[in-house]
């Protein structure tokens, strides 16, 4: 390779100090190649600007408020489409060259994709297969806005296996184990030396031996070393030891002993002394292994499952050809104990569709309107993201019902329908609150053995508020912690 400039620089222009947001800027200058590692959105800033209802009127305005990078201070040039305006699902193609190479997505969580809705559709996106498709399934089942808009995006998607080479600079995506399908970690060859970015990740989940198989493809890089035509220099750049582990950090202060069967086994003890006759339960929509985790115990008991039309068509689509088997249970048409709720006629071409897909399999009732969920009979679980007048309204008082808040990620989109706001809404009524739960974050142990095992020469914590635990942690260690200061270079040679 004989790269004459080995230096890089990496800039976090969001995720410090801070749970989610990730932006790693990482300019390669012996390969001349500048990349981003997600483009996500700090959605607590978000949403503390834009409640309910209310949309941004610009991209300079995000810029203005800090809440996407501002490209005049980066040495990036039409980072941002020019095409936001009065109709984002019709785009045309008019956006000049960007200088930055490539946008990767390690996972379909918004505080690490949502950025892309604005960025220029001429640069290249690469994410897992399954990662575009919930993106879509999520942009096709929420109204249109100025961060609603994937449309007219240059995607490329891998899986694990790939090699994807940006001008000569190689990026393995591997996948993890996280609260969502499709959650990636990335090993990038850099002229510097090999760096690892973990995205966010967990050991305890049921999927952890993904995470595993992660850590020793960082230990070996056997994809690369088997799969490429390397010269002996370039092999010896691959099979140094890693230069910059860049690690999520949310839960490295404070862990429970916890695991997704854990939480069916505690679901089951509370059914079987349960006093109650409904069951309202809270979690991220796109956590699929804790839809699963309900839906099943659901099934077993004979209770109902019900979800509105919205989630119904959203899992609708990511039930449609599933590449993961996983994701094909629980299924919207096949599964009878899933009942639907909705309203009135079709408004949305979207609810037209899902009609149509349950009508045809005859299986019209399953459809429950609002107005009727007074009077179902016992045993159901109403799954909920916040509490709506026409669920409340319509909920039958003289039955017993139970709140189970089981959020595992809360920094995501549903962050700020609070939990805490819904049990104190909920005492008014008499319905007490359990807290049934696994994080999808690895555990402070997880975290510390999954460092000393990669051993990484630098360490850069992301994705965390307690950075600082780190640096205090690995203080009598070889491993340097740098704490990464916002929009900052750190540079490595
Ligand atoms: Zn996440």
């Amino acid at each position: 390779m004989g790269k004459s400039n080995q230096t890089i620089r990496i800039t976090l222009l969001g995720g410090v100090n801070e749970v989610g947001g990730n932006i790693v800027f990482l300019e390669d200058i012996g390969y001349d190649v500048k990349i981003f590692l997600d483009f996500g959105v700090n959605i607590e800033k978000f949403k503390g600007n834009y409640r309910e209802g209310r949309h941004p009127s610009s991209i300079k305005e995000l810029m203005n408020l800090s809440i996407i990078p501002n490209e005049d201070h980066l040495s990036i040039e039409n980072l941002y489409t020019k095409q936001i305006g009065t109709q984002p699902k019709n785009l045309v193609d008019e956006d000049f060259p960007s200088n930055l190479d490539a946008i990767f997505i390690s996972h379909p969580h918004k505080d690490h994709f949502l950025g892309i809705s604005f960025v220029n559709r001429t640069i290249p996106i690469y994410t897992g297969v399954v990662s575009k498709k919930i993106i879509m399934a999520f942009y096709e089942s929420t109204k249109d806005s100025i961060e609603n808009n994937f449309t007219g995006l240059n995607w490329h998607t891998f899986r694990t296996g790939d090699i994807l080479n940006i001008k000569g600079l190689n990026v393995v995506p591997f996948h993890v184990d996280h609260s969502i399908p499709a959650a990636y970690g990335f090993i990038i060859y850099s002229s510097a030396g090999p760096i690892v970015y973990t995205g966010d990740f967990r050991m305890h989940g049921p999927l952890s031996n993904m995470t595993e198989e992660f850590l020793q493809e960082i230990k070996t890089n056997n994809l690369c070393l088997s799969k490429i035509n390397l010269t002996q220099e370039e092999k010896n750049l691959i099979s140094n030891e890693v230069k910059v582990l860049i690690c999520e950090g949310t839960k490295v202060h404070k862990g429970m002993v916890e695991s997704e069967d854990s939480v069916k086994s505690n679901l089951e003890k509370l059914f079987q002394k349960n006093p109650f006759d409904f069951i309202l339960v809270k979690y991220d929509r796109i956590d699929w292994d804790r839809f699963r985790t309900y839906s099943h115990i659901a099934k077993k008991y004979g209770w109902k499952y019900i979800i509105t039309e919205k989630d119904a068509y959203f899992y609708y689509l990511l039930n449609k050809d599933a590449i993961y088997e996983t994701m094909k249970d629980p299924n919207i048409i096949d599964d009878e104990h899933i009942y639907i709720l909705k309203k009135g006629p079709a408004r949305f071409p979207w609810q037209e569709k899902i009609r149509q897909a349950i009508y045809k399999q005859q299986q019209g009732e399953r459809f429950i309107e609002y107005n009727q969920i007074r009077d179902l009979e016992r045993n159901y679980f109403i799954f909920i993201t916040h509490l709506y007048d026409d669920l409340m309204k319509n909920l039958n008082h003289n039955l017993k019902g139970l709140f189970i808040s089981s959020s595992v990620d809360p920094y995501v989109e549903e962050f700020y329908d609070n939990t805490n706001t819904i049990s104190k809404e909920l005492e008014k009524f008499g319905i007490p609150v359990y807290r049934i739960h696994a994080s999808g974050h690895a555990t402070p142990h997880d975290l510390i053995n999954f460092i000393h095992e990669v051993n990484p020469r630098y360490l850069i914590p992301i994705h965390t508020e307690h950075a600082k635990f780190f640096q205090k942690f690995f203080h009598t260690s070889e491993i340097k912690v740098i704490i990464a200061e916002h929009n900052e270079p750190i540079k490595f040679q």
